[in-house]
């Protein structure tokens, strides 16, 4: 730590603002080795249900985050969508659900809910949130980030210096303010009208079903909260203030009759903004989630993006932290995240104005195309699952991101194997003679800064099935090592030296397995090879990963591919991680 030597440090990151972002971000850099703290304005946690969708990509960042089950026991997963006219006639209706996942739904849990649990982790851990802290200004100095602000009731004067600090402070944030970073979007005209509701109603719908309604006077969203009977209402443009009464109202002429509000909680009007910070890092400092960019909630991906925002952010800060990772890999954060950003934001400001503009149609003749047209759509195949596709955030990539790379032979060299400096360098004949499936093969496994697929193997060491997404727990990266379905003996050696000089380089930054399909279990092993092993016992893994040939993969400690080379390249692989690590 010898540039933040000279400062007295109260803390390797701080945290400014425990909304979900600031949360989940604690939970990762304590994860990850990192002390931190975290500050909040306001005096207690959020009662509100706000972002109520945690959708598949978020589930599996919680799975990373050991976290998972606490969600999936508190929460309720939705399986279907489907949209009704008053008299429930059924115009619109399909199922969500990736099954590249293990969490193939939404799951539906109140945001007070996400962020206690998340609260309750970090108590285990020691971290209690500082609140009410008001952060004010802040400066950064001497390789070191001093931040000031009002402590307490009586608002004294306070300040913590960190090496690092994050501004996960909302939408109206003060530490994107104090950067001067200029904040680009717009705000909706439309306003959202919302509400927590239990409901007496005719309706008789699935558990796991979420469903609106649209009528001449416009629609109506309802959303299934884990309470039983409990719904959230949502109404666009309703041109009404937020009461009891005019929830019921809107019921009575959007909805079903004789629905009946029987209790109401959190009626709610708010404007919509859809805006995007122009810069996600300065210096030692970053924005996250709302503070970072805000998106309209009709996709109810915003909070998601916050923790997934904090999920890439927590692993590089702890590399370059503790000195084994280099700056570009803080500098990847605002390259990978922010054109993230900018593509959710393009979706949800499509839905926002499509859905404005089909729900506000006049005209019985109007509604009845608009009804068929919906009832049309959804029975394409192809619209269904483009639309579960989106939603579940399993896609986002970062294909163009600066710490994303491969070496995929090209056609011509192929047949030479691996690099000539790697022939040189490695065993004597690579035998690496790849056929034209092999390396179509190939092209079609994950590619770099895609999400990795996750699929199960047996730990040969433990004698145990293990999924690949278990062995990112650790927080380290994660080298897979294919020796492939056409296995031959020198790729077979190559391998395990690449395997063996990896170890030895870089022992707490990556972990190393070999995966051998069972088709070739009898190859006979290398006996200096004592590193873990999986069987892929049905040949899964290498199917997926497009591992007929001998190739290698590194996976991130976010489960994204950081590189991966076919035929296995130690060379390639060197310089590669020569761009990221020290
Ligand atoms: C009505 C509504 C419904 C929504 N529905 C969905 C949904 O279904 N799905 C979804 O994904 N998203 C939804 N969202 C969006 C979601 O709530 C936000 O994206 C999410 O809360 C962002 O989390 P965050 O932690 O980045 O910021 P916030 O939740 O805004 O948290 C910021 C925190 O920073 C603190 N803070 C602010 N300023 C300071 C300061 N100066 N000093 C110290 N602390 C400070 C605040 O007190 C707050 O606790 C909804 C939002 C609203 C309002």
């Amino acid at each position: 730590m010898s540039d933040t030597a000279s400062a007295q440090l109260d803390c390797d990151v701080l945290i400014i603002g425990a909304g979900p972002t600031g949360l989940a971000l604690a939970c990762e850099l304590l994860r990850h080795g990192l002390s931190c703290r975290i500050l909040d304005a306001v005096e207690n946690p959020t009662t509100f249900s706000k972002a109520q969708i945690l959708h598949t990509r978020t589930l599996e960042v919680l799975e990373q985050m050991g976290l998972v089950e606490d969600f999936l026991k508190k929460g309720r997963a939705l399986h279907l969508l489907s949209m009704y006219t008053p008299d429930l006639r059924r115009i619109f209706h399909f199922t969500v659900g990736e099954f590249d996942s293990a969490y193939p739904y939404m799951l539906s849990l109140p945001q007070h809910d996400t962020e206690q649990i998340l609260i309750d982790h970090l108590a285990k851990h020691g971290v209690i949130v500082e609140r009410p802290f008001h952060v004010e200004r802040l400066q950064q100095e001497d390789g070191s980030v001093l931040v000031f602000g009002t402590r307490g009731p009586q608002q004294t004067p306070a300040q913590v210096r960190a090496a690092w600090a994050v501004g996960c402070d909302g939408a109206n944030s003060v530490v994107r303010h104090e950067l001067n970073i200029p904040w680009q979007g717009s705000t909706y005209r439309q306003r959202v009208l919302q509400a927590d509701v239990k409901l007496e109603w005719p309706l008789y719908h699935a558990e796991d079903e979420v469903f609106g309604f649209v009528s001449e006077h416009g629609s109506l969203g309802v959303f299934p909260l884990p309470a039983e009977g409990r719904y959230r209402l949502v109404a666009l443009d309703a041109g009404l203030s937020p009461t009891p009464e005019n929830f019921q109202y809107l019921l009575n002429t959007r909805g079903p009759k004789e629905a009946r509000i029987t209790d109401a909680a959190w009626l709610h009007e708010y404007t919509i903004h859809c805006r995007l910070a122009t810069a996600f890092r300065q210096g030692r400092v970053f924005l996250a989630g709302d503070a970072a960019h805000t998106l309209s909630p009709s996709t109810a991906q915003g909070m998601n993006l916050g923790i997934q925002d904090a999920f890439n952010l927590a692993w590089k800060l702890a590399l370059v932290h503790k000195h084994i990772g280099r700056d570009i890999l803080l500098d990847s954060y605002e390259a990978e995240r922010s054109p993230v950003a900018a593509e959710l934001m393009k979706t949800s400001d499509l839905a926002t104005r499509g859905l404005n503009d089909l729900f506000t149609l006049h005209g019985s003749l109007a509604q009845s195309m608009r009804n068929s047209l919906l009832q049309l759509v959804s029975e394409f195949g192809l619209v269904r699952r483009s639309i579960s596709r989106n939603l579940s955030m399993l896609d986002l990539g970062y294909p163009n991101s600066p710490i994303v790379d491969q070496h995929h032979a090209s056609r011509l060299t192929r047949a030479r194997g691996a690099s000539a400096e790697a022939l040189s360098a490695g065993p004597k004949g690579t035998g690496a003679n790849i056929g034209l499936r092999q390396w179509l093969d190939f092209g079609h496994g994950p590619s770099p800064g895609q999400r990795a697929f996750d699929g199960r193997a047996l730990d040969v060491t433990s004698n145990q099935k293990r999924s690949l997404y278990s062995l990112l727990h650790s927080g380290q990266h994660l080298l897979l090592l294919f020796a492939g379905t056409v296995e031959t003996e020198d790729g077979y050696r190559r391998l395990v030296a690449i395997g063996k000089h990896l170890r030895e380089r870089h022992p707490s930054a990556i972990s190393v397995y070999l995966v051998e399909a069972t088709l070739h279990s009898e190859t006979p092993a290398d006996p200096s090879w004592d590193g873990p092993t999986l069987l892929d016992e049905d040949g899964w893994l290498h199917q997926t990963y497009g591992a007929r040939a001998e190739c290698l993969y590194l996976i991130r400690p976010d489960g994204h591919v950081a590189f991966r080379s076919q035929p296995a390249d130690p060379i390639k692989l060197d310089e590669f991680l020569a761009r990221v690590f020290i």
